[in-house]
C-alpha cells in the first residue's frame, strides 16, 4: 500500500493547485474504479476544502473493454444526450473538472482500430460544446495520474502488479513534487520558473522555429500576436489553476498553414487503446502530406483522417531534456508524463488562448489568423537530447533557442 500520508497530501495539491476549488463550488471526478481509495481521499479532502457536491464518474477499463469486445459499432458511435448533457450543467454550474487518468495503454490492442476511431470521433463531437469550458480555461479542471496495475506492469514488467504500482507511485510522488515537504510552495516555484520562460518567448515574438534533430528538420511558423503559455492558467475571473499535474512544457500554436518538413517522434505515442512507436510525419504549408510508422501505422492513419484539422497541428510545446520526468529515464506510456519529458506538438485543435484576441474570435476568424480546428487534440513527442532549435526574429536574423535538448536562451 502505498503511503497514505503522501496519497493525502497528493489529493490536497490536485484539489488545491490543479483545480484551485473554490468554498462553495461543485466538483466533478473522472476516476479509476481500481484505485477507488485514492479517490475517496480527494472526496474527503474536497468537502473539507468546502465543495458543495462532489460527483464521480466512475472508469473501469475491464468494462469499457467489453463494450468494445460486444456491443454494435451504432452504440458506441451513438452518444447519449444526458451523458452530454451531465457534464455541461457542471460546467454551467461553474465547476471544477478533475480528471484521474490511469489507463491500461495496451487496453483496446485487439480492438479494430477503425471501429475505436469511429467512437472517439463520435464522442470527440458530442462533447464540442463542453470542450468550448475546458480549452478557452472557461472552467477550473485538472489531470493527474494514479497508478494502476496494468499501467504500472507496462512501465516496470519486471515486477509483480504490487509491486509496480508501488515503483510507479514513488516516482509519481517525486515528479509532482508531493515527496517534499510543501509541495504547495514548491509548484508555486515552480510555477513561478515557467512564467519567467513564457515571459521571455512572448517578448521575443519569434516568427518561425525551426527544430534539427536526427529525422527532423523542421520550420515551424508562428502566427502575429500568438502567446506562450505555462504554468498554470486563469479562469475568466482570474483564478488561478494547473491543467496539468506534472506540467514542464511552455507552449504556443504554430501556423496552421505554415509548418513545413518533416519530424520524427521520439517516444510511443498512445492512442485510441493502441501504441504508435518510431514514426515521422512529413508536412507541406501545415498539412501532413506523408506519414511513416514503424508500430501502430493504421492507428496513426485513422487519427490522422479524424478531419481535415487533424492532419494539421494545434500545438508547440518546449520542454528541456533536464526535465524531472525525462531525468527518470522511464518510458510512462502516458501522454500526461512523457509530454512532459519532451518537446512536442499536437494534431489537430489549437488552443484559441494561444492567440490575442483568439477567445473572442469567430471559427472563420480564427483560420484566417492560422488557429487551428478539429474534433481532435493529440500530443505526441519530438524532443531528445539531440534537438537544436533555433528561432527566427521579425528583422529575420536567427537566435539559438534551444541546444541539445536544452535552454539556449536566458531562461
Ligand atoms: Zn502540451
Ligand atoms: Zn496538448
Amino acid at each position: 500500500m502505498a503511503d497514505i500520508k503522501l496519497q493525502e497530501k497528493y489529493a490536497e495539491l490536485a484539489l488545491r493547485t490543479g483545480v484551485n476549488l473554490q468554498k462553495g463550488q461543485a466538483l466533478m471526478i473522472n476516476a479509476p474504479i481500481e484505485e477507488a481509495g485514492f479517490t475517496r481521499i480527494v472526496v474527503r479532502k474536497a468537502y473539507e476544502l468546502g465543495a458543495k457536491d462532489v460527483t464521480i464518474n466512475w472508469q473501469d477499463d475491464e468494462i469499457f473493454l467489453l463494450k468494445y469486445q460486444y456491443a454494435s459499432e451504432k452504440v458506441l458511435t451513438d452518444i447519449p444526450q444526458w451523458f452530454v448533457d451531465k457534464y455541461l450543467s457542471y460546467a454551467k454550474d461553474g465547476a471544477a473538472l478533475l480528471n484521474i487518468k490511469s489507463t491500461n495503454p495496451d487496453l483496446l490492442k485487439d480492438v479494430d482500430s477503425a471501429k475505436v476511431a469511429k467512437a472517439t470521433k463520435a464522442n470527440a463531437e458530442a462533447m464540442k460544446e463542453f470542450r468550448q469550458y475546458t480549452m478557452n480555461d472557461r472552467m477550473p479542471w485538472t489531470i493527474i495520474s494514479i497508478p494502476t496495475g496494468d499501467w504500472a506492469q507496462k512501465i516496470f514488467p519486471e515486477y509483480d502488479k504490487e509491486t509496480a504500482k508501488e515503483k510507479l507511485w514513488e516516482q509519481i510522488f517525486k515528479i509532482v513534487r508531493v515527496d517534499q515537504d510543501d509541495p504547495i510552495a514548491a509548484w508555486d516555484e515552480h510555477n513561478k520558473r515557467l512564467e519567467n520562460a513564457r515571459e521571455v518567448l512572448n517578448q521575443k515574438q519569434f516568427t518561425k522555429l525551426i527544430f534539427t534533430a536526427p529525422g527532423t528538420d523542421i520550420t515551424f511558423e508562428l502566427p502575429k500576436g500568438h502567446i506562450w503559455k505555462g504554468g498554470g492558467a486563469k479562469t475568466p475571473d482570474g483564478r488561478h489553476f494547473n491543467p496539468n499535474m506534472p506540467t514542464e512544457e511552455v507552449f504556443t500554436l504554430p501556423h496552421k498553414y505554415g509548418v513545413n518538413g518533416t519530424v520524427a517522434s521520439t517516444k510511443p505515442l498512445i492512442y485510441g487503446g493502441n501504441m504508435i512507436d518510431n514514426f515521422s510525419l512529413t508536412f507541406e504549408d501545415g498539412k501532413v502530406v506523408d506519414f511513416t510508422a514503424e508500430q501502430g501505422y493504421e492507428t496513426l492513419k485513422h487519427l490522422l483522417d479524424t478531419d481535415e484539422g487533424a492532419k494539421r497541428l494545434g500545438e508547440l510545446a518546449l520542454v528541456p531534456d533536464a526535465s524531472p520526468i525525462s531525468q527518470s529515464g522511464l518510458v510512462f506510456y502516458n501522454t500526461l508524463y512523457d509530454e512532459n519529458a519532451s518537446c512536442h506538438i499536437a494534431l489537430g485543435k489549437a488552443y484559441p488562448t494561444n492567440l490575442q484576441g483568439g477567445s473572442e474570435m469567430s471559427d472563420e476568424q480564427l483560420d484566417q489568423h492560422g488557429v487551428n480546428d478539429s474534433l481532435t487534440h493529440v500530443d505526441f513527442m519530438i524532443g531528445s537530447k539531440e534537438l537544436d532549435i533555433d528561432g527566427v526574429t521579425s528583422d529575420g536574423s536567427i537566435e539559438p533557442v534551444f541546444r541539445k535538448g536544452a535552454w539556449a536562451l536566458d531562461i
